[in-house]
């Protein structure tokens, strides 16, 4: 290694993408040529329908290939708009969303648009691992306000309001949630809305990606509330609900300044999305949405079979996730457990000994700050995670 390479102090300081590291160890051991089963990426198995694939295949030879607004198409930005409107009696104005390159670049535009170093941002655990060093990025603060799987994951609004100081900036969250799959139902976001409305200093930001893999029936986003409207970022994107991870196409609604601002910097970082992309975006979300609906009938059909599968394993407490598509059991049993070996000390240890002794790709909970915990995505066929239960039901049993 040469010694005239020295690594930003910021950049040392931030830990790797826990979900992205799993699958790509998964992808590394498969090409060695193992019999892995990667559980591990929250990705929908399902390819994009065909109808948004020819929208996009139609935008091209349309000629829609040259830079766009750093904001987005302003024919994405009105569909985007009315989609909010439709789906979540939401009132964002074309001029209050931004759309980019994933919405992990809407979360990554809205921390380095509000917070300043010192800032801290109250972050409901288990939360999506980027949150986390997104926000240490930006040199401020996240502030964990944790549930476990007593209370299905879920803080409380008095968490929330204990969790407050003069220093706190935003409030950050997923429901559906990532890694855990739980739902906040409407009153229990009416109460946590009611608290924030108190102060009207922090701004909410909500990222409703799984949005459309609910399977309660109604999605309630907060910023609907009336008394905590002005103080929402409402975060949504293609990827999951849509199956076009890889299109990498996200968007957020925010109050007008906050728009103006993640505009700029987008506009100095990486502009506008895609072109095509967002032709076939706007397709999807004005056009008939049975794809999707089949396509969470299907996760909410897995996710009963899986449960049934991983109850079945001694020492599992297994959650009974409402949306999304993972499950988050509590694994705390085997902790201090040995196959004669090796010695399952934590989460870490657990993932690691899943991925070594059964090829089976998961990510630690740990990562997502429930260290007692893992995450297994069911985004898989039947077939595939039937027998990753299989495995990992057996080689629990060798630890005593
Ligand atoms: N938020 C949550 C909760 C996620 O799970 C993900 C991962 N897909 C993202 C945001 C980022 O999504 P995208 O692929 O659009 O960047
Ligand atoms: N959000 C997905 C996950 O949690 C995709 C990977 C990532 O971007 O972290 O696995």
């Amino acid at each position: 290694m040469s010694h005239h390479i020295v690594i930003s102090d910021r950049v040392q300081a931030m830990s790797e993408s826990e979900t992205l590291k799993m699958a790509q160890m998964a992808r590394e051991l498969k090409a060695q040529g193992h019999d892995v089963i990667s559980l591990s990426i929250g990705e929908p198995d399902f390819d994009t329908p065909d109808h948004i694939k020819e929208a996009a295949m139609d935008a091209l030879r349309a000629g829609h290939t040259k830079y766009t607004p750093v904001s987005g198409t302003l024919d994405l930005r009105q569909a985007i708009s009315d989609k909010f409107k439709r789906d979540n009696n939401l009132d964002y104005a074309v001029n209050q969303i931004v759309v980019s390159n994933g919405a992990k670049q809407s979360i990554y535009n809205i921390c380095m648009t509000l917070l300043n170093p010192g800032d801290e941002c109250i972050v409901f655990a288990p939360f999506w691992v980027s949150y986390a060093e997104i926000i240490k990025m930006m040199g401020a603060t996240p502030i964990y306000v944790s549930a476990d799987i007593d209370s299905d994951y879920k803080v409380t609004a008095a968490q929330v309001e204990a969790a407050i100081t003069e220093k706190t900036k935003m409030v950050l969250f997923s429901s559906p949630c990532n890694p855990t799959g739980s739902v906040f139902l409407h009153d229990e976001l009416a109460e946590i809305a009611e608290v924030l409305s108190k102060h009207k200093n922090i701004m909410i930001v909500s990222d409703e990606i799984y949005e459309y893999i609910n399977f309660t029936g109604e999605h309630v986003s907060i910023g609907s509330f009336p008394s905590v409207k002005d103080q929402t970022i409402t975060v949504n994107g293609m990827a999951k609900g849509f199956a076009m991870t890889g299109w990498r196409l996200g968007y957020m609604g925010a109050p007008k300044e906050i728009a103006v601002a993640c505009d700029k910097v987008q506009g100095q970082v990486t502009s506008g999305a895609t072109a095509f992309g967002q032709a076939a975006a706007a397709f999807a979300l004005r056009a008939d949405m049975s794809p999707t609906k089949a396509m969470a009938e299907e996760f909410r059909r897995r996710r009963d079979m899986v449960i049934a599968l991983l109850d079945d394993i001694p020492g599992f407490r297994v959650n009974h996730p409402l949306g999304a598509f993972y499950m988050f059991p509590d694994i705390s049993f085997y902790f201090g457990k040995s196959d004669g070996k090796i010695i399952i000390k934590d989460s870490d240890d657990f993932a690691d000994y899943l991925m070594t002794q059964c090829y089976v790709g998961v990510v630690s909970g740990s990562a997502f700050g429930a260290p007692k915990c893992f995450r297994l995505s069911y985004a898989a066929s039947d077939e595939q995670l039937k027998e990753a239960i299989r495995r990992i039901k057996e080689v629990c049993a060798r630890l005593k």
